[in-house]
Order: structure tokens, then sequence, then C-alpha cells
């Protein structure tokens, strides 16, 4: 089973709910998983503490020009939707960073004058942080081929257990590899105008794909009441209500996972992976 924790703006609290999630589930005893796959930015590894085992760079193919069998047609650079070639009068000029492997340029060379090299990206890690799998993704700076390196971390995903994603902010193309193939999504927001406004481009982008999901409000006692009152409207499951709390807040810029800190919370991250449960079983 894999659950996504996703959010249509950063900041709302989903890494918290993933890591604990995750935690809550290892210690009911099953075969957990946790995945960073917000890998511009991954944090997760911050309140997980892993122990990182397996660290593989990560890489992506990019043409490489044979200029003693280019005509310098110029066919390449045209064909180019990323701007990644450059013919000038004696030279081909390949902007590798921008380049998005395709692989359209080395088809369509007549002379057989490109080929393919491989470039890094950036790396994925996995390891173990307690009775936790653990595995994430880091992307170089500069590398904007940010879905290759999702699909790597997520190809090495738990196949006999639970698997929870962390998945990057937004709503482009990052968060639907992220998203791809899951059994349930749940929408972390916060009870602002911002929060409702990035929630409807959420739900509308799960709802395309045709993922069941349901809602987490982080902080529901601040802001106002209108994500509720939309969730309602929209007949949308809130899984999660989590209160603004100084103590929360503290542990979290400590690092520290909420669950070990306030076993209170336990009850509600219970009742989450019940719903979750429930729904894709429905
Ligand atoms: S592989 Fe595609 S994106 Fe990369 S340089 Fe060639 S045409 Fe452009
Ligand atoms: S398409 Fe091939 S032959 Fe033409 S400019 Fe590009 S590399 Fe050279």
């Amino acid at each position: 089973m894999k659950i996504a924790i996703a959010s249509g703006k950063g900041g709302t609290g989903k890494t918290t709910i993933a890591t604990n999630l995750a935690y809550y589930i290892a210690q009911s005893g099953e075969n957990v998983q946790y995945i960073d796959c917000d890998v511009e930015e991954p944090n997760g590894h911050i309140f997980l503490k892993p122990k990182i085992e397996e660290k593989d760079t990560v890489t992506v193919g990019v043409p490489d020009v044979d200029l003693k069998k280019c005509n310098m047609c110029g066919k390449c650079a045209e064909f180019c939707q990323y701007n990644a070639i450059a013919c000038l009068k004696n030279n081909i000029l390949v902007f590798e960073e921008l380049c998005h492997s395709c692989g359209g340029c080395m088809m369509i060379c007549p002379c057989g004058a490109m080929c393919e090299k491989q470039r890094a990206i950036g790396v994925a890690e996995f390891g173990v942080a307690g009775n936790i799998k653990f595995g994430h993704g880091k992307l170089n700076v500069g590398a904007i081929q940010t879905p290759a390196l999702i699909k790597y971390v997520k190809k090495k995903a738990n196949i006999n257990g639970v698997v929870v994603i962390d998945v990057p902010p937004g709503t482009s193309c990052p968060v639907i590899e992220a998203i791809k193939n899951v059994n349930f999504v749940v929408l972390v927001t916060e009870p602002t105008p911002f929060g409702l406004n990035d929630l409807e481009l959420a739900v509308g982008m799960v709802r395309t794909i045709g993922i069941p999901f349901g809602v987490a409000i982080n902080r529901c006692d601040i802001g106002d009441g209108r994500v509720v009152a939309y969730c309602k409207e929209e007949r949308i499951d809130i899984l999660l209500e989590i209160p603004h709390n100084r103590k929360i807040a503290e542990n979290y810029s400590n690092g520290n996972m909420i669950l070990q800190i306030m076993p209170e919370l336990n009850e509600k991250f219970e009742t989450l992976y019940n719903l979750i449960n429930r729904q894709i079983n429905v």
C-alpha cells in the first residue's frame, strides 16, 4: 500500500505528518518505509535520523556531439524544445543543464553525429531509521530533472509493506511523478485563504488523476472556517486535524518527532491510518 502525503503549497506540515504517520505504522508493528520525494529540499531525515546504508548516483542521458560526423545542418537545435542546443558556424553547443533527456535530437540527426552520455543529477540514499525503512533523493544544485530522480527513488519502494511518500509541494510535474501509482493521497493544508486556494488546486489535480484522497488540516485552530466549509461542500473527508501548539512548533524546530514527545497525539494518527485503510478498501 502506497500513501502519498502531498500539499498544494510548502510549509503546511506535510513532512511532520508523513514522518509521524510512518512512525505510527512502525510502532503498530507493520512493515513500513518512508520515502522522501521532495528531492529539491528533502528534510524527513532531520526527524527520522536514518542510518544510510546505500548511496546511488542518479544519472540521465544527454547528447554528446561528434563534430567529425556533424554537417552543421542545425536540425538538432531546431528540434529541441528546451533550447538546450545551439548550432554555431563551426560548433554545436549542448547546454546539458537545460536538456530534458527526451532523446529526440539523437533520433533525428541525419549524420549519426550524436550519441548519449550520462550526466549526474543527484543521489538516492537508502537506509533504516529504527524499524522504518528509509529512502530519499537529493537533487544536485542547478539540475532540473526532478521527476527522473523521484522515479529512481520510488523504484526501490517496499513491495511487501506500507510506503509513506513525502511528495514535493505544489501541483507540477514532480508531484505527478511522486503520486503516480499510489493508493491514497492525504492533502495537507492549513485553514487560511492561501491554504484554501492551494488545496483547491491540489484537489483538482488528484480528481483529474483519479486517486482516492482526503484532507489533513494542520494548525486547525488558526485562520477561518473556509477550508472546513469547502471540504463539506465538496464531500471531502477531513482525516486529521492538528491544533496550533507551541510544543509542536518547538519540537519541529529541534528536529524531534512529535509522536515521541507528545504520545497523546497517537490516537489522531491511529484514526488517520484507519480512515485511509477504510477508504482504500471500500
Ligand atoms: S535530448 Fe531532447 S531535451 Fe535534450 S538536447 Fe536533445 S532534444 Fe533537447
Ligand atoms: S542534427 Fe546532427 S548533423 Fe545536424 S547539426 Fe545536429 S549534430 Fe550536426
